[in-house]
């Protein structure tokens, strides 16, 4: 094998869900279809990573523009929001096509393993958004393991110091598997788990 396609493969193990094993299959493939998928496949994610921004609001992906369309859509109930971890939590919530308020992604979780520091987070701008919104009631919507746990408190401390008026703070309800992710629950679960969603 030669060094770059050795490269190659240790570039995808650094993939989520992507060992040795399947990083060279998917290798061996792209080379193989040279012209045809991979061709799309460079062609499409040159142009998207020289358009995508992030919302100047929420974190989220967008194009060519600094606010998302969520954040953009007058229909949105903008009082509500709804804290992720990442994207993907974004985007399998949206899937349920329940939601109406806006969101906030943090982009990462407290974690003593990833030594995650709370300035990373970007709080700040989150208890911006909660007063120019006059926000009512903030969704934490984090992975129910000890991490999600622990971001959620330390979201409601700060959020409490800082925003006199209080907020109401929900969690999403029980169907939430124990250290289950979001982004990998069933549509249904999901929505129920919105929809049922507790007061603390
Ligand atoms: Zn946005």
């Amino acid at each position: 094998m030669n060094k770059e396609i050795s490269q190659l493969i240790r570039l995808f193990t650094q993939l989520p869900a992507l060992n040795y094993r399947s990083a060279t299959r998917i290798v061996s493939y792209l080379l193989k279809k040279r012209t045809g998928i991979t061709k799309l496949l460079t062609n499409q994610m040159t142009d998207l990573m020289a358009n995508i921004k992030c919302c100047c609001y929420c974190n989220n992906y967008c194009n060519n523009t600094n606010v998302c369309e969520i954040c953009s859509n007058t229909n949105r109930d903008n009082k509500t929001i709804c804290i992720v971890e990442d994207i993907s939590s974004l985007w399998a919530i949206e899937n349920a096509q329940t939601y109406e308020g806006v969101y906030y992604v943090l982009g990462g979780i407290l974690s003593i393993s990833e030594d995650t520091d709370p300035d990373d987070l970007a709080i700040e701008r989150l208890i911006e958004i909660i007063k120019n919104n006059d926000a009512t009631e903030l969704i934490m919507a984090l992975n129910s393991n000890l991490e999600g746990k622990t971001t959620a408190q330390y979201i409601i401390n700060i959020v409490n110091k800082y925003h006199e008026k209080g907020i109401a703070v929900s969690f999403l309800a029980s169907g939430v598997p124990i250290g289950g992710e979001i982004e990998f629950l069933d549509k249904n679960t999901l929505i129920e788990a919105i929809n049922s969603r507790k007061i603390l």
